[in-house]
């Protein structure tokens, strides 16, 4: 038999595209063809690169030199300014050679799964997921072991959930800690109870922490690599500075983990993208190392948008909606509406439907719930303006007054 010489490679038969990206980009070409859209879609704040980062960027640029090939992994400064970050925030000792800088946070946790995973190793995923975990995995030919959660234990997933899940193949648990979408948070005791159970069950916990400035009122932080040097040991920290510092475009993202973990995933790169962006190194470094307030400043940003987003969704008929406590997502049930006919005459299914009818019809872009593994809600992002979230979950709220 012969085959096409564009036949696809098998690997990619169980892979689809990314969700939060497509909604995203339905929503930016429908405005780009002049329709009047509110997009709750991108995970991305609305606010421009902070200006002392970019102003080091063009110093940079105007000085020379930034247009050379780096470190595979980045260069040494901005790897000795995120092992002196990353090791005050989870009370370890990191060095600079355990760390990875790559292009985006995706990219470090893809780097991190092709190293780690052979065929048919499991890796835990407590749903709701961050859409690309589960292909992410499948794409290193493991296998993706979903932990469902409940609402009404605000989404977290418990260790004795993931006791029962381990087999002889496990490999790794992912916790997301705050939560995309969710925007749950883990409490001391959580993270502990899960803490436990990783190690008795001799587990690696890839700890994706590219949301822990984004916490809100009485919630914090808490570092499960911080428990014990039993957990440093076993943990792989990814972060990065998108969403914290608005600077989703400049793509750095980074790992920090045990030294034959790094190395590995070093030399993945070395054969894949050599290193990330000379310059978005640059404007990274001073991210970390330059003034802080403009993380707090966008964070109360945030917060106020959040209050007003939830307060917003709960006024919604047939919403109901758990309080986001981190990141910068609003995650209601609108299960109550699955089913129904809109005025078009459609039965609207599940989620998915939903959502395009309502992005169709309502001209508001939400994400569905079923691409984070929790059929019957949806996700919108509030890291936009006020006027936006006011004008957007209106429009929600009239379109879905609009269902029988
Ligand atoms: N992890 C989570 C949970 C995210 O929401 C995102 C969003 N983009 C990423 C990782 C990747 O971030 P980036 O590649 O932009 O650094
Ligand atoms: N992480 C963001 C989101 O969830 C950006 C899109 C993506 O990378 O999937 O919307």
């Amino acid at each position: 038999m012969t085959t096409s010489p564009l036949k696809l490679a098998s690997r990619l038969d169980p892979i689809k595209p990314s969700i939060t990206l497509a909604v995203t980009a339905k929503a930016a070409k429908l405005k780009a063809e002049g329709v009047d859209v509110v997009s709750f879609g991108a995970g991305e704040p609305d606010f421009d690169t902070p200006a002392h980062i970019k102003e080091a960027a063009r110093a940079a640029l105007a000085g020379g030199g930034t247009g050379k090939y780096t470190d595979v992994g980045g260069t040494l400064a901005l790897r000795k300014a995120i092992a002196g970050e990353l090791s005050a925030v989870h009370r370890t000792t990191i060095e600079p050679d355990q760390v990875l800088v790559s292009s985006g946070a995706k990219h470090s946790l893809y780097n991190t799964f092709m190293a780690l995973i052979d065929p048919g190793d499991e890796v835990i995923i407590p749903a709701p997921y961050w859409v690309s975990y589960p292909d992410m995995v499948m794409l290193a030919g493991g296998r993706p072991v979903v932990l469902e959660t409940r609402e009404d234990d605000d989404f977290a997933v418990t260790a004795e959930q993931v006791a029962a899940a381990v087999s002889g193949r496990t490999r790794a648990i992912v916790l997301n800690n705050p939560s995309n979408p969710t925007g749950a948070v883990y409490t001391r005791a959580q993270i502990e109870a899960l803490a436990k159970v990783v190690v008795e069950k001799d587990l690696l916990v890839i700890s994706d922490d590219i949301y822990r400035q984004l916490v809100y009122g009485d919630a914090e932080y808490v570092s499960i690599a911080a428990v014990s040097p039993e957990l440093a040991r076993r943990t792989v920290l990814v972060d990065g500075v998108s969403k914290t510092y608005a600077m989703t475009g400049w793509r750095i993202g980074y790992t920090a983990g045990p030294l034959p973990l790094i190395k590995a995933m070093a030399k993945i790169q070395g054969q894949s993208t050599s290193n990330p962006s000379h310059l978005a190194q640059i404007a990274t470094l001073a991210a970390l190392t330059g003034p802080q307030d403009c993380v707090a400043q966008m964070r109360a940003a945030f917060d106020e948008r959040r209050q007003a987003m939830v307060r917003l969704l709960r006024a919604i008929p047939g919403v109901t909606c758990r309080e986001p406590k981190g990141a910068f997502y609003a995650f209601p049930n609108v299960s109550s509406f699955v089913g129904k006919r809109s005025p078009e005459g459609a039965i609207l299914d599940d989620d998915v439907q939903l959502c395009d009818w309502l992005v169709d019809v309502g001209k508001v872009a939400v994400v569905p719930g079923s691409g984070f593994g929790a059929p019957g809600f949806v996700r919108l992002s509030y890291a936009c303006s006020m006027a936006n979230i006011e004008d957007g979950v209106g429009r929600m709220a009239r379109a879905l007054a609009t269902l029988r």
